[in-house]
């Protein structure tokens, strides 16, 4: 059954697609965020007297600007990019950047949108927003990333601060162009501020565990939606989705806690090692060779690849989409739902289709939407601004240590916001409403703005 929006609500949402046509991640994310929020209206008639639906459906400020490069050959090359500052009511927009070819302004914005309910759940004091570009780094030389950088920052840096908007990497941008866009902002402007980029390289103002941040704290998600059905992840068969920073530290948690992951992917296939994957390896051929995933069959004859498989397909009983948007649908969840799956937390954005949440959700599996699943990143971001702020560096245990508090505490948070609004064990309505009231809030008390 599609749910439906309440009568305050579905003319909002009309209003939505109207002014934002053409852009259909973004009218999903805004749809799945409103169909939580019909109790919330009756129980806080003043979000409705100040129009925060419709004002939290509206970003800020978008940005859009031109990004001429030129590559290694001296051939010139125009790309797009965007800076969507979404919400700053509860602090600096923050989020990161993705390069994709898939990039325009409806993802950016879907992306923007989350990262405002996603930030609120962390309860650091950190906005939301997100930017990118259809640049596609992938085969391009060192250089040319920089070029592309640069000329990205050139316009970029006057929208910055670490008071203003505060970015980050994201898909296609990792630590080398997080180096290569801050040292461009910080030319442009002769200020190190280090609060300005989260990401950031441990002898440059980064801080330890930002890198695993997103992945470790999926999984303690995961383990904390076990627990409370009295389960752990202990011996359970594991698949994760992608090969990217996410899913690595995903798998390397997930090993950690006993769990055996036995498959993971890029966008060319998956591979499948039931005797569970080997980590190092992986990390190799992706992290020092940037090779695809299929080498790792090609190297371990006990492995297989499947070109164009998806991991859905395989058997297990906890599964991790770590990879991108509307990668798991609706007959993705019945195969796993038949599969004996139990639970499925959310490394990336919106991976799973409205159908497919719909499934997870009628077949009462524990699912862990990404918006409080993922936020150990965003939150980890939020420790390297603290630590930037204080010109302090913590070690990596009591970073990880900060960060695993952080997700007990957004899982306790969305858990009880279930059961308070009469949908125990639904996570979506519990992230939805727990970040809504946390920003509607602030925008009430911070007067029409
Ligand atoms: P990366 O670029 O490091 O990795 C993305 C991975 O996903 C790559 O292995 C990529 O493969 C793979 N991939 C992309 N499309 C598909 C597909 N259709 N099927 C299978 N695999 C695919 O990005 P991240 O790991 O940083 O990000 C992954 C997700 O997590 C994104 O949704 C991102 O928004 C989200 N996220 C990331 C955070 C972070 O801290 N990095 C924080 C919160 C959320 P290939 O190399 O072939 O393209």
């Amino acid at each position: 059954m599609v749910r439906t929006l309440d009568d305050t609500l579905e003319p909002i949402f009309q209003d939505v697609l109207h002014r934002n046509p053409g852009e259909a991640e973004f009218h999903q994310a805004v749809r799945e965020v409103l169909e939580s929020l019909g109790p919330v209206l009756v129980k806080h008639p003043e979000f409705a007297e100040h129009k925060i639906i419709q004002r939290i459906c509206e970003p800020e400020r978008q940005i859009i600007f031109r990004v001429p490069w030129q590559d290694d050959k001296g051939e010139t090359h125009i790309n797009r990019a965007f800076r969507v500052q979404f919400n700053s009511a509860l602090g600096p927009y923050k989020g990161g950047m993705r390069f994709h070819p898939s990039v325009y302004l409806g993802i950016v914005k879907f992306l923007g949108f989350e990262q405002v309910f996603k930030n609120a759940l962390t309860g650091l004091p950190i906005g939301g927003g997100k930017g990118g570009s259809d640049f596609n780094p992938k085969g391009r030389s060192d250089a040319e990333v920089m070029r592309f950088c640069q000329s990205l920052m050139t316009e970029m840096y006057r929208h910055l601060g670490e008071y203003t908007d505060v970015p980050a990497g994201d898909i296609g941008v990792g630590q080398r162009e997080v180096g290569y866009l801050f040292g461009q902002y910080k030319r442009m402007t002769n200020r190190y501020e280090s609060g300005v980029f989260t990401g950031k390289g441990l002898d440059w103002g980064g801080s330890r565990a930002r890198k695993e941040a997103t992945g470790f704290g999926a999984v303690y998600f995961v383990r904390e939606m076990l627990r409370a059905r009295n389960m752990d992840l202990e011996g359970k068969t594991c698949v994760v989705s992608g090969a990217g920073d996410v899913a690595i530290h995903a798998i390397e948690k997930l090993q950690a806690l006993g769990a055996r992951v036995i498959a993971c992917s890029d966008s060319g296939g998956m591979i499948v090692d039931e005797h569970g994957l080997e980590l190092d390896r992986i990390r190799r051929i992706k992290e020092v060779e940037r090779r695809r995933i299929h080498v790792y069959a090609e190297e371990q004859s006990r492995a297989r690849y499947i070109k164009g498989g998806t991991v859905w397909t395989v058997p297990c009983e906890v599964a991790l989409p770590c990879a991108t948007q509307n990668e798991l649908n609706g007959e993705d969840a019945r195969r796993l739902v038949e599969n004996g799956c139990i639970a499925v937390a959310e490394g990336a954005n919106m991976p799973t289709t409205p159908e497919g949440i719909r499934l997870f959700r009628d077949a009462g599996i524990a699912y862990g939407p990404g918006k409080a699943a993922n936020a150990g990143g965003v939150a980890t971001s939020a420790l390297e601004m603290q630590q930037n702020a204080s010109r302090d560096s913590w070690t990596f245990q009591y970073t990880e240590q900060r960060l695993e508090e952080i997700i007990c505490n957004i899982h306790r948070n969305c858990h009880d916001t279930a059961v308070e609004f009469g949908a125990p064990g639904d996570y979506v309505t519990g992230a939805n409403i727990a970040g809504f009231l946390k920003v509607g809030h602030a925008m009430v008390a911070l007067g029409l703005i």
